[in-house]
């Protein structure tokens, strides 16, 4: 009986986001979730087979074959079919994107295959091999392969080192017999001292494990774990993850961005062992491929990974975990744009697993799902860990009015009680953190006779003078120069360069304290594969007493010595355009001075503001959650703000600034005739209008947008399918894209 596959071909566009219909060759077996080849108009594609059916209501003649099968395996489980299904409705893309997202990027195309390695092994034994050794008695290397043969089978690689060439002879003798052998690139060396055992917990942490661990015997549970920062959240993940190992079942973790976390890997390695398997974007290919088919085959139970681990293909899960559950970049600026907290959530659901949040600072939409009077749709169980392990105090926090400093004649960027705790913690044999919310020398370069300020020729952004080149970037397209010598608009010589950056910060602590050494972490000094666990490892073993850097530093890192962290400039990221700046400010802080004390000695935190009365910064300095939550919510409320309002874009760019603006005042005008003919949409939207982007051009484009303010009722998803639609629309030169609440809107 001939059968028929249907098939999503790899080629995301709209046109082919549906099934093909492809015959079974005679021979050929074929499972939903393999890739295969297929022949496609000219050409050949690769493809996912979605269904196997045994008839067709198409013409027989015009059905072609399947060419080839890629793997003989499943690449994607059914449930990830369900899932990609689930995302193409959900964030609307092509089912093909959401596919693309269940299989390591190089699979597709063959770029990454198995790694092989020839192994050797013994074919003689006993009698047979003492005669062997005899009758090489005059090729001392020959009988040194042959003894090592004797414990073992080992790769001829390694044999060669030994004694080049000795296997090969060897084998021709018929002594020993060489095969081709699967091997695995892990990413991370053997570890050494073997498994680390599981401490005694803490009895918040006991009744964090307690509560979640019988909602993963009971068909799963949604949790919201809230603990300060050091009230060891991670101790709780794993311990609920040797629960559900023991029940047969594993775990997801998802993690912000694993090269600012590689203690969280080393933690998990050290109490799973083989049974964790680690994806990450700083992977090589083979490495990534590899750690994949550990997880695939059921060899390691345990995945940790950043947001699109949460894709990791386990058949049987038992908790999905994603810490720092308030970072951005669990939400994807890339098609598709998922969010990753949704699609954890959904994968727990269908495993009736346990979901847990966990966060020192969750994000306001997350918290108030967590309050009275929600929906059990959406409900998070609230629990929480008010202390820090072993009763360790959180430190203590210290708010300097830099305007005071100024009055007082203190033009340095740091202030009088940053430098004697500076000298204090130096003088005691400790560390000190030095954060600052912004990278390079300086932020902008301008003049100061006629305030001309130099930037991008492509994007619509002040240029950024970095010290290390001594040349202007733009931070948007990577394009540079030289400063100008002379102003280019007035022709003053009084350049001046603003701002203050990590390396102006750090050149300051050489000047005011030489005999401490210091290591600097941003983006410039992080670009080298290993740069961050480099960095951060010689912090940890001592080799620098102070550490400057930006928002890299402010996640998840425990290091015991240190003892003072010194915010430079609380304030910078307070007036940001951005509904969710001063959300933003309070998790840095907050997170960032949960860096301080975390061992034995106690922590101080010094936060430079020239805005103390401003409630970000005074509530972080209490680190008072709770209070910043409830007045945060009475203003978004208020200024009808997400998460009561849903916003969203049609984002259009064009070569020409007039074809731009066109084509967006057309998309303004097509949806008010849609909102006319539907008052009840009309109803629920606070704000619609055509305007230029906040950053007008970009890479050498012009860029307008429609923006849309709705609240946040069913009729948003209707509005937004809505907008899809639109998005879809052709115009002559102009490119149109859909937002619905991006990370940032510019
Ligand atoms: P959080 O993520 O909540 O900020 P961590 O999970 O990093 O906290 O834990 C803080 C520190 O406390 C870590 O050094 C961790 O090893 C330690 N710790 C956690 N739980 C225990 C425990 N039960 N006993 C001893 N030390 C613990
Ligand atoms: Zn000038
Ligand atoms: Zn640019």
């Amino acid at each position: 009986m001939t059968e028929y596959a249907e098939v999503i071909v790899d080629l995301s566009s709209e046109q082919v986001d549906r099934l093909f219909t492809y015959r079974v060759p005679e021979g050929m077996r074929l499972t939903p979730g393999q890739r295969v080849e297929v022949p496609f108009r000219t050409k050949s594609l690769e493809g996912f087979v979605i269904d196997i059916r045994d008839k067709t209501e198409l013409d027989e003649k015009v059905i072609r074959p399947v060419l080839r099968v890629l793997e003989d395996y499943p690449a994607v489980l059914p449930e990830l079919i369900e899932l990609a299904q689930w995302m193409k409705k959900r964030y609307h893309c092509n089912l093909v994107d959401g596919l693309r997202q269940m299989i390591p990027a190089q699979m597709r195309g063959g770029r990454v295959r198995e790694k092989t390695v020839d192994m050797a092994a013994l074919l003689v034994k006993g009698e047979a091999l003492e005669a062997a050794m005899a009758a090489n008695a005059r090729a001392p290397k020959r009988q040194e392969v042959l003894r090592l043969l004797a414990e073992g089978p080992k790769p001829v690689p390694f044999l060669n080192s030994v004694a080049p060439g000795a296997a090969k002879k060897l084998a021709e003798m018929g002594l020993i017999g060489i095969t081709e052998s699967g091997v695995r690139r892990t990413p991370y060396a053997a570890l050494e001292g073997g498994l680390a055992p599981d401490p005694e917990l803490m009895p918040a942490q006991k009744a964090a494990v307690e509560r979640i661990g019988a909602a993963l015997e009971n068909g799963g549970g949604r949790f919201l774990l809230h603990g300060v920062t050091g009230s060891g959240k991670t101790e709780v993940y794993i311990r609920v993850i040797r629960q559900a190992l023991a029940s047969g079942r594993g775990a997801i973790i998802l993690v912000p961005e694993i090269s600012l976390t590689p203690q969280m890997v080393d933690w998990f390695r050290r109490r799973f062992g083989g049974d964790a398997a680690v994806l990450h974007s700083r992977l090589s290919a083979g490495e990534r491929f590899d750690e994949w088919r550990r997880i695939r085959s059921g060899e390691a139970k345990v995945v940790i990974g950043a947001r699109s681990a949460v894709f990791a293909p386990l058949e049987r899960i038992g908790v999905v975990i994603v810490d720092e559950e308030h970072e951005s970049s669990y939400i994807s600026d890339k098609r598709p744009r998922y969010d990753a907290r949704e699609v954890a959530r959904w994968r727990a659901d269908r495993h009736g697993a346990a979901l847990i949040l966990g966060s020192a600072t969750p994000s306001i939409a997350t918290y108030m799902r967590a309050m009275p009077g929600v929906k059990p749709v959406n409900r998070l169980e609230l629990i929480e860990m008010n202390e820090r392990v072993k009763g360790r105090a959180l430190p203590e926090v210290q708010v300097v009015d830099m305007r005071d400093e100024l009055v007082r004649g203190n033009k340095s960027i740091f202030s009088a009680a940053l430098m004697s705790a500076m000298q204090e913690t130096l003088d005691a044999g400790r560390q000190a953190i030095l954060f600052i919310n912004r990278r390079g020398y300086s932020t902008f370069v301008s003049c100061r006779a006629c305030g001309y300020v130099e930037r991008c020729n492509q994007c619509d952004v002040s240029m950024t003078y970095h010290q290390a080149d001594g040349m202007l970037h733009c931070h948007y397209c990577g394009d540079m120069r030289l400063p100008p010598k002379l102003c280019p608009q007035c022709g003053s010589r009084f350049i001046k360069y603003f701002g203050t950056g990590t390396q102006k910060v750090e050149e300051e602590v050489r000047s005011l304290f030489p005999q401490a050494k210091t290591l600097r972490m941003d983006v410039d000094t992080t670009g080298a594969k290993d740069a961050h666990e480099t960095i951060l490892s010689a912090f940890r073993r001592g080799e620098a007493q102070v550490l400057v850097g930006t928002q890299m530093i402010a996640k998840g890192l425990d290091f015991p010595n240190v003892t003072l962290v010194g915010v430079v400039a609380a304030d910078l990221s307070l007036h940001v355009p951005d509904y969710r700046s001063v959300e933003r400010t309070f998790q840095l802080i907050t997170q960032v001075a949960g860096r301080a004390g975390r061992a034995e000695y106690p922590g101080k935190v010094i936060l430079q503001t020239y805005d103390p009365e401003h409630y970000g910064i005074e509530l972080a300095a209490k680190q008072d959650y709770r209070a910043f939550y409830f007045k945060e919510v009475t203003m978004r409320r208020r200024g009808l703000y997400p998460p009561f309002t849903v916003l969203a874009r049609l984002l259009v760019s064009s070569k020409s600034e007039e074809t731009a603006r066109a084509a967006a005042l057309d998309l303004e005008a097509r949806f008010n005739e849609l909102l006319d003919s539907r008052p009840d949409w009309r109803r629920d939207v606070v704000q619609m209008r055509a305007l230029e982007a906040p950053l007008k051009t970009l890479r050498g484009e012009a860029r307008w947008q429609v923006f849309i303010k709705m609240y946040a009722r069913p009729s948003a998803d209707e509005v937004i399918s809505q907008m899809e639609a639109l998005e879809r629309l052709e115009f002559e030169g102009a490119r149109v894209e859909l937002e619905v609440n991006p990370n940032a809107m510019l």
